[in-house]
């Protein structure tokens, strides 16, 4: 697995998931959709886990959210995540379906690094938007990636 350029993990872009990264990197959230009966489903898979239809397409979502849980990574880590903990991994809700949830970091502002948030600060519930950050592979690759802007601190 690639590492960032600053020594954070790539995520691995898996086939399946194709078109949320394709909607990461042009700035939007993209949800896997059931063609027969248009339920979203995330993260993405081959079948409708409602009608079991097998036909799905990407459909654009809001990038509003809720914090769902979270947690706060402890050591050992890797020293890129050392060297910013301690820091809140969050587990979101989207707005759209609350059944959607997506993994990822909280910010207080949209450059803001994933350190910068102090996890004591974070609420259950407290709304979120989508910010779209393009992480550098040490390898030339780059993924962009959705990271959660705290509502109140904007
Ligand atoms: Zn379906």
């Amino acid at each position: 697995m690639a590492s960032t350029t600053d020594g954070f993990m790539m995520p691995l872009v898996a086939e399946e998931a194709a078109g949320f990264w394709e909607g990461t990197a042009a700035g939007e959230l993209r949800m896997q959709a059931c063609s027969s009966c248009g339920t979203l489903r995330f993260p993405p898979r081959p079948m409708c886990p409602r009608c079991r239809s097998t036909e799905r397409h990407w459909q654009a979502v809001s990038s509003s959210a809720t914090v769902w849980s979270f947690v706060v990574p402890h050591p050992p880590l890797l020293p890129a995540y050392q060297a910013v903990s301690p820091y809140a991994v969050a587990v979101v809700a989207l707005d759209e379906d609350p059944r959607l949830r997506l993994v990822g970091n909280l910010l207080d502002t949209p450059d803001g690094g994933i350190g910068q948030v102090d996890p004591a600060s974070v609420k259950i519930g407290e709304a979120v938007d989508a910010v779209f950050v393009t992480l550098h592979g040490d390898n030339g690759s780059q993924v962009t990636v959705p990271r959660w802007l705290r509502r109140h601190a904007s």
